[in-house]
């Protein structure tokens, strides 16, 4: 057996945000389902500002396992970054990031490092039906998926959430992407390298609620697109040549209408909604811009991602 403090086999990254009642099973199935492939492991959560007792559940584990090692933020900083100060930290040779709420079951832990073993660097965990989730989150997950997959160049798998086991050598290249609007799913099907995927059926969350509000979905699906794609720029370009063109069409018809046919077209309504039309095209595209421009904004303030107020990591820096 290896020393576990330095190099274990597998490391597991878990974002925690109000779960004070899944940890104790969480930490359970993880760790049975871990020591299935070895005895050298870290489970290593972190605390994304949890406003329950979280931490407290987190520093019980910490009491009783060696291998339990946690991350507690100043506040809440958002899903992907939790994952992201994970990714930072971890230690194995095997990674793999999962939720905290079970909807990910642990279970299949051993199914992806089995595929790890057989020389894949990226086992993803491609989900076949989404269990106890709101007709609303499924269709705009679907469909924001579909999007995406169409105006990107690289190849994000449909379907597929965080849950999966990478090779320490992706994390590695994961620590050197510095933007700040994290997707991480997207960061790793960039990276490339030898990809597959395992089918599972996604539970519902066991206790507590979704931590991620449609405003919060709405910014990460935002920072998926921004990201990975720059399409949306060339649309709303070709969208302004279009409507210019209509109403290039619109002044030849009035102008032709006014001189020949001797009959000026009055109406408020075609007006207002021609102004409408515009001024709402206008506001989109300047919104579409704007994204852009935010996302710049980030990465040239380059604040730290995260502030780490305690943990019980060891010999190790919060340089990041
Ligand atoms: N999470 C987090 N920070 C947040 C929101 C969520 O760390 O601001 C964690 C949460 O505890 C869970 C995972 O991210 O482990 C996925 O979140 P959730 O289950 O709430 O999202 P959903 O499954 O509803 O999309
Ligand atoms: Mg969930």
């Amino acid at each position: 057996m290896k020393n576990t403090n330095s190099h274990p086999d597998i490391s597991v990254i878990v974002p925690i945000y109000n779960e004070e009642k899944n940890i104790p099973v969480l930490y359970k199935r993880l760790k049975d389902s871990v020591r299935e492939i070895s005895a050298s492991y870290e489970l290593l959560f972190i605390n994304d500002g949890s406003k329950d007792a979280s931490i407290f559940e987190l520093m019980k584990l910490t009491e009783q396992d060696a291998n339990v090692r946690y991350i507690n933020f100043s506040r809440n900083f958002g899903h992907q970054i939790a994952v992201t100060a994970g990714l930072n930290y971890c230690q194995g040779d095997a990674v793999v990031i999962i939720d905290g709420d079970l909807q990910d079951p642990p279970e299949l832990i051993p199914e992806l490092y089995a595929k790890f073993k057989e020389g894949f660097e990226v086992v993803y965990a491609k989900r076949k039906k989404r269990k106890g989730e709101s007709f609303f989150k499924k269709v705009t997950a679907k469909l924001f998926y579909r999007i995406l997959k169409k105006i990107t160049t690289t190849d994000i798998p449909l379907d597929t959430g965080d849950f999966r086991l990478i090779d320490k050598k992706v994390v590695r290249y994961l620590r050197l992407m510095p933007e700040q609007n994290k997707f991480i799913r997207g960061q790793i099907s960039w990276l490339g390298f030898n990809q597959t995927y395992v089918l599972y059926d996604r539970d519902s969350r066991k206790e507590g609620k979704t931590g991620y509000s449609v405003s919060k979905m709405f910014k990460f699906a935002m920072d998926g697109i921004t990201g990975f794609s720059d399409k949306p720029l060339s649309f709303v370009t070709k969208l302004g040549f279009f409507i210019s063109f209509l109403s290039f069409l619109a002044i030849i018809f009035a102008i032709y209408s006014h001189f020949i046919l001797q009959k000026t077209i009055t109406g408020w309504t075609s007006l207002i909604i021609a102004v409408l039309f515009i001024g709402g095209i206008q506001l989109i595209s300047i919104g579409i811009i704007g994204a852009y421009i935010s996302r710049m904004n980030k990465n040239l303030l380059n604040r730290p991602l995260y502030i780490i107020e305690s943990s019980n990591l060891k010999n190790q820096q919060y340089d990041h």
